[in-house]
């Protein structure tokens, strides 16, 4: 991989639109569906995948390349995509490498989302899912690959269950077996953990949360680290190793080399089902972006003086947050992230259930709502929202308390928050 060259704060500022002489200093918001040229020659190599250039922005458009660019830099991969949700980020990234009859590895404890595209959605497609209790050893996971398995996926931090993967084990486990480690790295951002340094080869985001950081956007990434070896595998990967006949018979993997995931994802897959993000949507990510590094260290100590305060509280039957010591995470938080984890807590009161919903309803400057990791501190029941369409054995599975409250700790002063907590507690 090659090494970063330049210091996050300052990729999160000056990455991806890069201007020429005399043109906006600000990235331009192309809202344009199309392109112009002069000849039809022109065209048509563009078509061919023989020429770089926009012609329509489902394919690729300048605004969304460049901060795809720029989540590419912060991650330290070779290639990137911007999609229009984490959904999408998600679904592109397996679906790039699996079809009908393939079969994946997934850690049990991953977004409701998530879990649902896997078991459901995807199921129906004919691409089977195994989910691996995260915390299982190597030789427990090894039982799980089959001749058909294609991929291993994890989050760095799950939401909302807040277990920590073990990045270095899943890896290993996935290249023993021929296939990429995919690290929906969400939660943690690349400020706090890079997982291509610990061994993934894809990451995927849903920029929806600390990326764009002020709830205003949907919207996703997948980065290809391009250290996945898809020829040594070639048997596993046809679709990226043999001729695309919807591309005039193109090899990927020989013609873009270190890009053919990425290539292959945008010209294939993001021509046929189509989850492109909006211009405007990837300008607001790129502002967002240029706050990351600021806004996650103030997220991660507002979050951890939050957990202590609450752990404290004899109210409080549990309180998890993976960078709190005791936590059965907390070495492994130490390791993979050690400046910090993330802003989200998850805690129970003594009361359970009931108690949840009054004090949720008690809260003032905390808002429930659908969403978590912006800048504004937010509360929600995931048996109640989220999770609902999860049974309380599937809730279990996935690490999720029937009474847990997810609370996303913001970037307001600190001792407001707690005293909104106070008051709504007592
Ligand atoms: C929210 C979330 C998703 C889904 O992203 P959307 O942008 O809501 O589609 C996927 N993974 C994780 C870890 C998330 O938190």
């Amino acid at each position: 991989m090659e090494k970063r060259k330049r210091n996050l704060e300052t990729i999160c500022i000056q990455a991806g639109w890069q201007p020429e002489n005399g043109e906006p200093r600000v990235l331009p918001i192309y809202q344009s569906t199309t392109f112009k040229y002069s000849t039809s020659e022109q065209m048509g190599r563009l078509f061919d995948l023989e020429e770089d250039g926009y012609f329509y922005t489902r394919l690729a458009n300048p605004t969304n390349d460049a901060v795809a660019a720029k989540i590419c830099e912060l991650e330290g991969g070779c290639a990137a995509m911007l999609t229009s949700s984490g959904q999408a980020a998600n679904y592109y990234a397996v679906f790039n490498i699996c079809s009908a009859g393939d079969h994946i590895i997934s850690a049990a404890t991953i977004y409701g989302g998530t879990s649902n595209l896997f078991t459901v959605t995807m199921k129906k497609q004919g691409i089977d899912v195994t989910l691996a209790d995260p915390d299982a050893s190597e030789e427990e996971i090894e039982k799980l690959f089959r001749p058909n398995t294609k991929a291993v996926f994890g989050e760095t931090i799950a939401n909302p269950a807040l277990v920590v993967l073990d990045i270095e084990k899943f890896a290993r486990l996935a290249h023993k077996h021929g296939v990429p480690l995919i690290v929906d790295n969400t939660f943690a951002t690349p400020i706090n953990c890079r997982p291509f340094e610990w061994g993934a080869d894809i990451v995927t985001h849903s920029t929806t949360k600390y990326m764009d950081g002020h709830a205003m956007a949907v919207g996703g990434c997948i980065v290809d680290s391009g250290n996945f070896d898809w020829e040594a595998h070639a048997e596993k990967f046809p679709g990226l190793t043999t001729p695309d006949d919807s591309y005039h018979g193109i090899v990927y993997t020989e013609r873009f080399g270190k890009k053919a995931y990425i290539t292959k994802a945008t010209a294939q897959l993001m021509r046929d089902l189509g989850s492109i993000p909006s211009p405007m949507n990837a300008f607001l990510l790129n502002i967002g972006l240029e706050t990351l590094h600021l806004r996650v260290p103030r997220h991660c100590e507002n979050a951890q003086k939050v957990a202590e305060w609450l752990d404290a509280r004899e109210d409080v039957a549990w309180v998890n947050y993976p960078s709190l010591p005791g936590n059965p995470y907390h070495a492994l938080a130490s390791k993979y992230m050690p400046n910090g984890s993330c802003g989200v807590i998850s805690f129970g009161l003594k009361g359970g259930r009931a108690a949840a919903a009054g004090f949720m309803d008690r809260l003032k400057l905390a808002a429930i709502v659908t969403h978590v990791a912006d800048a504004r501190t937010c509360v929600l029941h995931p048996a109640s929202h989220t999770h609902r369409q999860l049974s309380d054995e599937k809730l279990v599975e996935a690490g999720v308390d029937p009474s847990l409250i997810r609370l996303s700790v913001g970037i307001e002063n600190v001792e407001d928050i707690l005293a909104d907590l106070k008051q709504a507690l007592e």
